[in-house]
């Protein structure tokens, strides 16, 4: 079934009112406005602090097989160089009222979608511009999101002949955190910089607008292409011919009381900094003769590997940790066979981190969880409790839920609030829309897992088809500017495939589930768990912090 945003919802409200970006309004086009090097600040704001340089990324299946070599930076179409580009937009930064947790994970009403739609005479992603800059605004194709397949998507583009059009990356953080090293942070092993990659130097070697930001709803635009609404600029959405999206899953559960406010996550991965901080301070305020209780929520892959990084970093700084790892469900370690289960549990117990199942968190105090049991190892109501437990750090580490921009959005969606798109990772709608990681499910097949290695796999179809669909837009284009208006969102990526465009045909992803596993279990192995195989060695250890190498340099010699 496809589900696309509610038309009474956020996309819905097609009033028009006054002060939308429109011809023959008094004010220069927003995307003319605050024109400058560095961070763009529409409306104030500071920036967050963060290292200059990036860090990290991980290739979690050793898929990315990319070039390593890297051409010389080619300004996009229309020739301006880096800094001060032309529309106004690079490095541009809308501060958010809570940096680094989402306002659906604090709990806060959603942003309202297009509360403010275009003046009814402004028709198309190019409407009001002048013409020179209208060809690119009706071709601009905007990143939301700088996951792992986005990465591959600048890669590409700095590391190929640019295709015609203007790109745009809006992502909420600056940096792309790495998950794969979120363990080694914990430990005190990596500092942030280790964990990130600076999307905005990357964005710039690519020839992309970087816009700081985080996208609050995507809505058609009157005629043609869409309307990205930023969180915090709602009468100032940045227009789109077409788009991708690769803004990863949120944690399940996240709006239960107390959650925003007293747990933890690592999800958005910049939150991996904050836990490490209270984790630091919380133990060292502890009398050395103390426990250290934290709680877990969630028995996972990245539930456990954080458990034990706890405990170690606890036990490195002179504490006694009492881990505990809780989980709804009937076991740990969900999909992964009964053998390797078995041996993930075994290295708990040594360690001493305990494995509660069948345990529900209802609530999250300042220093304890509200939990209720099943009976009888029923997964059903009633269940015992609720009781409460002690829990000086509660981290929320749940299975995966959409992320609320989608649901927010104007986007064919799956049964599960997910983008569904087809095996060109493409809308199935035909809508110049595309995605991967965890954001997306593909159609016809069954849910992946959502793991890095999924959008690292579609990262080359990705970056390809969405290289073929600017070439293609760049063939339509007469030099009048009117492609994008031509035939309304269905049709304005259809040139990408078309015969006698210079845009290729379009590649295929070939969905499966299966993946190297490796969990760092912080006693200088990792367990490895690859189809039947389960090991847990030093090996293991030496192959992730390998793999994990390769993806950061490739990413970091790409940074300008
Ligand atoms: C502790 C931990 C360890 C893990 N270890 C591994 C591992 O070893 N191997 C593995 O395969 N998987 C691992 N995972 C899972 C993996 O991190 C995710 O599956 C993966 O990051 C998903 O990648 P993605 O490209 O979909 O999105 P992400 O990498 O999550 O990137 C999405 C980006 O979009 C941005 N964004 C989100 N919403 C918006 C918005 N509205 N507007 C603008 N920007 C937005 C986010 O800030 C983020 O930068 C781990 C997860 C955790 C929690």
């Amino acid at each position: 079934m496809h589900v696309h945003g509610p038309r009474g919802g956020p996309c819905g409200d097609r009033t028009p009112r006054g002060g939308g970006p429109g011809r023959g309004r008094p004010h220069p086009h927003p995307l003319l406005r605050g024109r400058g090097p560095g961070h763009h600040r529409r409306g104030g704001g500071r920036v967050r602090p963060g290292s200059p340089e990036g860090g990290d990324g991980h290739d979690p299946g050793g898929h990315h097989r990319g070039r390593r070599r890297r051409r010389p930076h080619r300004p996009p179409v229309g020739g301006h160089e880096r800094g001060d580009g032309p529309l106004g937009l690079r490095e541009r930064r809308v501060p958010l009222p809570h940096p680094g947790r989402g306002a659906e994970e604090a709990g806060r009403p959603q942003a309202p979608g297009c509360p403010h739609p275009p003046h009814p005479g402004d028709h198309g992603p190019g409407a009001g511009l002048p013409p020179a800059l209208l060809r690119r605004a009706v071709h601009r194709l905007v990143l939301v999101g700088g996951g792992h397949a986005h990465l591959a998507v600048l890669a590409s583009l700095v590391e190929s002949p640019r295709p015609p059009g203007e790109v745009v990356l809006v992502s909420e953080d600056r940096h792309h955190w790495y998950s794969g090293r979120v363990p080694a942070h914990l430990r005190g092993e990596l500092e942030p910089r280790e964990l990130q990659f600076d999307l905005a130097a990357l964005a710039r070697a690519a020839g992309v607008e970087f816009v700081e930001a985080r996208a609050a709803a995507i809505c058609r635009a009157p005629g043609s292409g869409y309307l990205v609404h930023l969180e915090g600029e709602p009468d100032d959405p940045l227009r789109a011919a077409a788009l991708s999206l690769d803004v990863g899953s949120v944690p399940r559960g996240a709006r239960l009381p107390g959650v925003a406010e007293h747990a933890l996550a690592v999800r958005p991965m910049a939150r991996a900094r904050e836990l490490r901080e209270r984790l630091d301070t919380v133990t060292r305020d502890r009398p050395r003769d103390t426990e250290v209780p934290a709680v877990v929520v969630g028995g996972g892959a990245a539930g456990v590997e954080v458990a034990l990084a706890l405990h170690a970093r606890i036990t490195e700084l002179g504490r006694s940790p009492a881990v505990r790892i809780l989980e709804a469900g009937p076991h740990i370690l969900p999909g992964w066979r009964p053998k390797a289960r078995r041996r993930a549990m075994d290295i708990l117990r040594r360690r001493g981190v305990e494995v509660e199942t069948g345990i529900r968190v209802v609530e999250v105090e300042p220093h304890a969880v509200v939990v209720e049991r099943d009976v009888g190892g029923l997964q059903s109501a009633p269940r015992a409790g609720p009781v409460r437990e002690p829990g000086l750090l509660a981290v929320w580490l749940t299975g995966a839920a959409p992320p609320p921009l989608l649901a927010a959005s104007e986007l064919p969606l799956d049964d599960d609030g997910y983008l569904e798109v087809d095996t060109t990772l493409r809308a199935t709608d035909g809508a110049p829309v595309w995605g991967g990681g965890d954001c997306i499910s593909v159609a016809g097949h069954p849910p992946l897992p959502k793991a890095g290695v999924q959008p690292v796999r579609q990262g080359p179809v990705l970056a390809a088809n969405l290289r073929a669909h600017l070439e293609g837009a760049g063939d339509a284009d007469d030099g009048s500017g009117k492609a994008g208006e031509a035939g309304g969102a269905e049709s304005d990526g259809a040139s990408a495939g078309k015969a006698g465009s210079r845009g290729a045909p379009p590649r295929h992803f070939e969905p499966d589930p299966t993946f190297l596993a490796l969990l760092d279990t912080s006693d200088g192995r990792a367990l490895l768990r690859w189809r039947g195989l389960c090991l847990h060695t030093r090996w293991a250890r030496w192959l992730k912090d390998r793999i994990d190498g390769r993806f950061v340099e490739r990413y970091r010699s790409l940074e300008s």
